[in-house]
Formats: structure tokens, sequence, C-alpha cells
């Protein structure tokens, strides 16, 4: 039995009696809410500087609700709201759905959000407890409703899904909104232009202050520990103040907007766009359109149609700092309009651009999958470029898609999803209406792909592969090449007595990272040093095998490199420092000539002129896993690279390596042919009942015990109550991870939401205590 501290207030004892009540309650109201949100829509009264979105429907002003009905944010599954607290009466007027308290919850004080309000509780009025504080931000209603919908859908509790639509840095009790500020004292702008004696780091953060003014402790450049000593020597003045209101940002008018001519295509495209955005129905269409065929430039006339007819739009893009370019052109196009959900800024400008979006004063949101989140009141357009990039799933609980998200605010605020690639995946392919863009808008041809047999090569490069890379270098072109594989080499073993190095918490090699001289797991991140010798047999010979960027690199500048010719290498292993990523890509755009080597990173919506090679490594490598999605990422990233090359009018030339040839996702790739292979994918679909014609389910049961991980999930077996038509495959083991062993079950249905609901059900009671349950539904 899981142990709970009960608030004195708390109807905790019924929520015990009911196997899920939170379950039922926003089931309700979520029926109630899909029975009201059919078009016509109401149209909400709107007022730009109002501070409050109306609340949930209140009987009269004078009796107004006494009961807020408040989910606290806490991630503990067993425990769950909404527990109800008695409003005083001076917090009555400015509480509703959505607004945000601090409320007592057993000896601890957590941060709250109102899902409902009522005039009685089941709880006798003097056992209620009153929320100790109101907080300033709030949610706006509908982001309440999602955040049960996704509880819901993804088999999560609403405390959970409610932290992931609060206002950045919320979680942390609202402390979070405050900021340490520095500002110059009299005798310290003195200190800067005498010669007072001063570290040069000291001196580093008056000079900055000194022009600048108040300025929040995290961009002096200086810890609180130098700040403090600057303080206590009276030369700089700290104080605590509420964070910003105006982040800085450069105002840039509507640029370019005319300028660029729209193709016949694309004037199409936009037309069906702007015509779905007027009828302000819900419509889900796709924009598939090849690589250079001009989506963002549709995405930008569509976002301006929405903010004409006075409504809001969400632009979700991959990774901002890979994709750089699509928010800069919002920028440029929209200026202020704009905020930018990006995760280089601190939490306080996170925050203020999160309240720019509630306060309406911006109504664009770009940004990563968290960006369907943004508080944007009367969405009109949501925006999913490069629909097919796999990090718009969420990994953590609840394990979002933020593309199902996007569709789910789109139906409810009836609004236009338009969802663009070179790429798509199958199942948007065949749900959405198809918008097509055929050619590249410079006219230029897509690159010609030759596929080379890699069987009987021995090394990492093909003789044509490294013959054109040659040529390259002696006529000073550009190139990329993308092998999804970073480190020195996959794996080590002994040449004397066979001994793999694996890692010790998962069972998998360990990669060799020469430059760090360590081997390492890339699943849990366990690193040791690489041996010079075998520990079990003593032997000096180590063999290493395969090869990764890292090699590649080393390789390439061997052969090619030189003063002149710079290799630059892109991949989690460079990019861990923050705008690491960017400036790579940058220094390559600027170079004249040189080779960009990486992960899929490299593959990703850049948009450079003059690649005038594309080089795929070990193009099946991903065909290799296990997955039914093995043949759309394979040919997602073999065509995505060759859309690298050839823009800007130069030729185009793409060499991909493998071992599978006859491949289909290599075979159609290289014909840049992605209707042929939609088709056949989707006809395999058909047949194996995958998505988008059925529905899976993914349920693990891991633990440090094998066998209690098996007991687990056979006991989750016999609990679960399916439809007639779904299939429950499993228990099947899966490898060890992070020391723990896992046994995994398949739901395969037909009906999403009966499937997700009886899942729900049977892992909402506990199991052994030393096994954790992690539901994956839609697993990517
Ligand atoms: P995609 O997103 O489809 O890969 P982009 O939108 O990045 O393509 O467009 C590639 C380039 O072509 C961009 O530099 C863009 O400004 C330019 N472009 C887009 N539409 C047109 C057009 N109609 N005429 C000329 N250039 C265009
Ligand atoms: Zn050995
Ligand atoms: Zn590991």
């Amino acid at each position: 039995m899981i142990q709970v501290r009960r608030p004195i207030s708390c109807c905790l004892t019924s929520h015990l009696r009911d196997s899920c009540p939170s379950r039922a309650l926003w089931r309700e109201r979520l029926c109630e809410r899909d029975r009201e949100a059919k078009p016509p829509r109401r149209e909400p009264k709107f007022n730009k500087h109002h501070r409050r979105v109306p609340t949930a429907p209140r009987a009269s002003v004078e009796s107004v609700a006494a009961i807020a009905q408040v989910e606290p944010l806490t991630s503990a599954r067993a425990l769950r709201g909404p527990f109800d607290y008695l409003l005083p009466e001076e917090m009555r007027a400015r509480v509703g759905v959505g607004s945000m308290l601090l409320v007592p919850f057993g000896r601890r004080e957590l941060l709250g959000v109102v899902v409902g309000l009522s005039d009685a509780s089941a709880v006798a009025a003097e056992r209620l407890l009153a929320p100790r504080q109101t907080i300033e931000a709030d949610l706006p209603q509908d982001l309440v409703e999602l955040a049960g919908w996704i509880a819901l859908e993804y088999c999560s509790t609403p405390a959970r899904a409610l932290s992931l639509v609060l206002p950045p840095g919320a979680g942390a009790g609202m402390r979070g909104l405050e900021q340490l500020v520095a500002e110059l004292t009299a005798a310290g702008r003195e200190a800067c232009s005498s010669g007072v004696r001063l570290t040069a780091l000291q001196r580093e953060v008056l000079e900055r202050l000194a022009p600048a003014g108040a300025t929040p402790a995290a961009q002096t450049g200086a810890g609180h520990g130098t700040l403090r000593r600057l303080e206590q020597r009276g030369l700089v003045r700290l104080s605590r103040r509420a964070r910003a209101r105006a982040p800085a940002q450069v105002v840039v008018g509507a640029r370019r907007e005319g300028a660029i001519e729209l193709g016949a295509d694309q004037r199409a495209a936009l037309a069906r766009v702007e015509a779905a955005i007027e009828r302000r129905g819900f419509e889900q269409l796709l924009l598939h359109g090849v690589t250079g065929s001009g989506k963002t430039e549709v995405y930008l006339r569509a976002a301006a149609a929405a903010l004409a007819q006075g409504r809001g739009v969400i632009v979700l893009v991959p990774e901002i700092g890979l994709t750089p370019q699509t928010v800069s052109r919002f920028v440029e196009r929209f200026g202020n309009t704009v905020a930018v959900a990006h995760s280089r800024l601190s939490a306080g400008e996170r925050y203020d651009e999160w309240m720019r979006l509630r306060r309406a004063e911006a109504r664009i949101c770009v940004g990563p999958r968290s960006a369907v989140f943004a508080p944007i009141e009367r969405l009109g357009l949501i925006v999913v470029d490069e629909e097919h990039d796999p990090s718009y799933k969420h990994e953590g609980d609840p394990r979002y898609d933020a593309r199902h998200l996007a569709a789910r605010r789109a139906e409810v605020a009836g609004a236009v999803l338009l969802a663009g690639s070179a790429t798509p995946r199958p199942e948007s392919f065949a749900r959405l209406a198809r918008l097509t863009l055929p050619a590249r808008v410079d006219g230029g041809r897509l690159p010609a792909v030759e596929v080379l047999d890699m069987c009987g090569v021995h090394g990492a490069l093909h003789e044509q592969t490294a013959a054109a890379l040659g040529e390259l270098r002696r006529e000073r072109g550009k190139a990329i090449v993308l092998l999804n594989r970073r480190g020195w080499s996959n794996f080590l073993s002994c040449r004397s007595c066979g001994k793999v190095w694996g890692c010790p918490e998962c069972d998998v090699a360990l990669v060799l990272h020469r430059a760090e001289g360590a081997i390492s797991c890339h699943h849990c991140g366990h690193r040791r040093r690489a041996p010079a010798s075998c520990d079990e047999c003593g032997s000096r010979s180590v063999a290493r095998h395969g090869f990764g960027t890292e090699r590649l690199e080393h390789e390439l500048e061997t052969a090619l490199g030189g003063s002149d010719y710079p290799i630059f290498r892109l991949d989690a292993d460079v990019a861990s420092a923050k705008g690491r990523a960017a400036a790579v890509l940058a220094r390559f755009e600027r170079a004249d000539a040189g080779v960009l080597i990486g992960t899929q990173m490299v593959a990703k919506g850049h948009d450079f002129d003059g690649v005038a090679l594309g080089v795929v490594l070990d193009a099946d490598a991903t065909l290799r896993f296990p997955d039914f999605r093995a043949e759309e990422r394979t040919f997602a990233l073999v065509a995505q690279l060759a859309g690298r090359a050839g823009r800007g009018g130069s030729h185009g030339r793409v060499l991909v390596q493998t071992l599978a040839p006859g491949a289909r996702s290599i075979r159609f790739a290289a014909e840049h042919d992605s209707e042929g292979f939609l088709a056949g994918e989707l006809e395999r679909r058909r047949a194996l009942r995958y998505p988008p014609y059925g529905e899976l389910i993914r349920i693990v049961c891991s633990s440090e015990s094998a066998e209690l991980a098996l007991r687990a999930a056979r006991e989750l077996r016999g609990r679960l109550e399916l439809p007639a038509d779904a299939a429950l495959l499993g228990p099947a083991p899966l490898f060890r991870l992070r020391g723990r062993e896992r046994v995994q079950l398949v739901v395969k249905a037909s009906e999403r939401l009966e499937a997700v609901a009886a899942v729900g059900e049977a892992v909402a009671r506990p199991l052994h205590r030393d096994v954790s349950v992690s539901v994956d539904v839609d697993p990517q």
C-alpha cells in the first residue's frame, strides 16, 4: 500500500474507493466538451488587456462559487485529485478555472491548478482548508482541458499533464518568477575607471554593468558569489525583482512580404489553406512538398492570413538549434508579434515570452514540441514543420506526441492544422487532405542519386565516394556526409579471448570515443577509460570494430583536409554545449568550401546554397532496428539528406552507400519517389494492422529482477479487459536498460480510446512495488 500524508481537507478516502476517480471526472467533463465543441463556435468576448479568460460557469455574480477543485502538482501516480479547497471571500472573485494557487497539502505546500469550481463539497465545510495564496499567472481554460485530455489519452495523471502546460519556471513554487538584479553603485562606477584592485572577472562584470543599468544576474557573466563579494565592497547593488515584462527583441517590420512572388503550386496550396482558415472550422492539411519547394513561404502567408482574421498561430519546428532559419524568417516577417520558445532563453525570458502570448501582445509562437502548449487564444492555425521528425514525440511521462496534441488543439479551437514535409509520415499521408508542391522553387532539379553496394568493400568509403570527394576538394566544392553513428568505433573486442566490452547496466556494447580516451554506453551514459589490455586474459591486443563520426572525421581530415579545406563535424557529442550545433552549421554555411559530416542532425531542414555532393554512409543501419517504422525512418533520412544537395541553382549529386541496395526504402528514396514509397508502406501497414490502420500501445514492466518484471507483465496481461477485436502481444523480453530488466506487452487495437481506457484501468492499480510500469500510446 502506498503511504500518503493525508491533507485534512481532502476527500482522499472517496478517491481510494473508486479505482480512478479523476479519470472518471475528466472523462465526463471532456465528453461534455466534445459534445459542445461542434462548430459553429461561440466567439469568446475578447479584450486585449484582460488578464483572465472566461472562467467556469457561475450561477451569478452574487453567488460566486466558494469551493475550488484543485489538482495539486505532484508526480505521484497514486495520489489523484482534484481536492476541494474553501476559497476565502476575498479570493472568490479572482479565482477561476486555470488559476494557480499555493495550497496546504499534508505537511507541505504545493502549487495547484484550479480545474473546477463548485458551490458544495462532499467534505464538511469545517474540514476544508483554504489556499494560502493566489499566483498572478493563470492558465487559459482550454489548456487546463487539454491537460485533462492528455492524462487520459496517454494513461498519465492530470497533475503530470498539467505540469506540461504551466508557464515556464512555474513548477518550483513560482519562485522562478523573481530574479536577482545587479546594478552599479556610484563607487562601482568610479571603480571602473580608477585603478581599484579587482580580479579580471570582477572588472569584466563592472564593465559589463556600466552601460547596461540594472541587469539580471544571469546576464552578468558572473556567479552569485562574485556578485555578493562586489556587493560587500559597495560596488554593486543587488535586489530581487519581478522579471522584466518586455524582453529585448528587435522589432522588424514586414520585410520581404511581396518581394517573393509565389509560384503556381504555392499559390494553389495557400489558397486552400486560406479558405480553410476563413471557414473557421477544424481542418487538417498536409503540405507535401519536395525539399526546397518553398513550404516555409506558404506557412508565412498562411500565418499572415490567420492574423488578419484576428486569430493566433502556433508554429512547431523540430529543434530550434538545428533549424534556426525557420524561426528567423518568422521573426523577420512578423517582428514582435512572434514569441519564440527557445531552450536557449533563460527561464525568466521564457516566462516573459509566455506572458506576452498570454496577454495577446504576441500572437504567433514558434518553438519545438512544447510550443504546442503556447497560451494563445482564438487559435486559427497550427503549423507543424517537418512533420516526420521524431523529436515531436516526448519521451518522459506523459509520452505525448506534439502532432497529436496539435490536432486536438486545432479541433477544439476550430483551427487549421497544416503539417508539412518532403517525407510525410504514412499516417499523415493517409489521413490528411493533401496539398502538393512537386518542384523546387529555383527550378532546380532534385539531385541524381546513385546507390553504391558495399558488399565486399573494406573501409568506410566506396571507391566512387572517395573519388567524388577528391574531385570536390580539387574544385573547392561543399559536401555533406551523413553517418548516423557517433564515436570512433562501435565496439571493442579482445583478439585472444573474444571478450567484448559491454555496459554493466545495459545489454549493449560500449562505444569508443577516442579523443576522450573513453568507452561509453549510448543508452545510459555509463563511461569508463578505454582499456589498453584485456581485463579477462591480459592480452594487449584489443580490436576496434566499425566506425562512427569521430573516426570518419579523422579519416577525411587525413584524406582531404588541410588548412584550406575544412572538415566540420556535427553530432550529439559536439552539440552537447548549448549553441554549438548552430555555430557549426553557421561556420559550414559561411565557408566557401569544405565537408560537413555528422549524424541525422545534418539532414534536418537546412537551406544551404551550393552543396554539390551529399553522401549517406551505411544507409541501411536504421533498417536493422527491429521496428515497424524502420523503413520510414530510412526513407526519410536518405531523402532528407538528398534534399540538402543542389540547392541555390548548383548541380547536386548524392551517393548512398549500403549493404542493402535493393531495400524498398533506399530504392524509392534514390528516385525521389515518396508517393511510391508511401503507397507501398501503407499497403504493408494495412496488412499488419499497424498505424494508421490500427492503434499500438506499448506497456513496459521493468525491475531489477527479470522474474518480477515478467510476473508483473503476466499479471497485467490477465487484468487487461480489451475490446474483442484487439490483440495482445507478449510478454516479450527487451534488452536490459539502466540496470533494469524489461518485459513488454503490446496492444494492437482498432479503437484508440477504448484500448487506452482499458490499459489505463489496468495500470492504475498497483503492481509489485519493485516493478515500475510505463505506458506508451502510439510508440515511435
Ligand atoms: P522548403 O521548406 O520547402 O524546403 P523553403 O521554404 O526553405 O523550402 O524555400 C527555399 C528557398 O526558396 C528559401 O530561401 C525561400 O526564401 C525561397 N523561396 C520560396 N518561395 C519562393 C518563390 N516563390 N520564389 C523565389 N524564391 C522562393
Ligand atoms: Zn582477452
Ligand atoms: Zn548502459
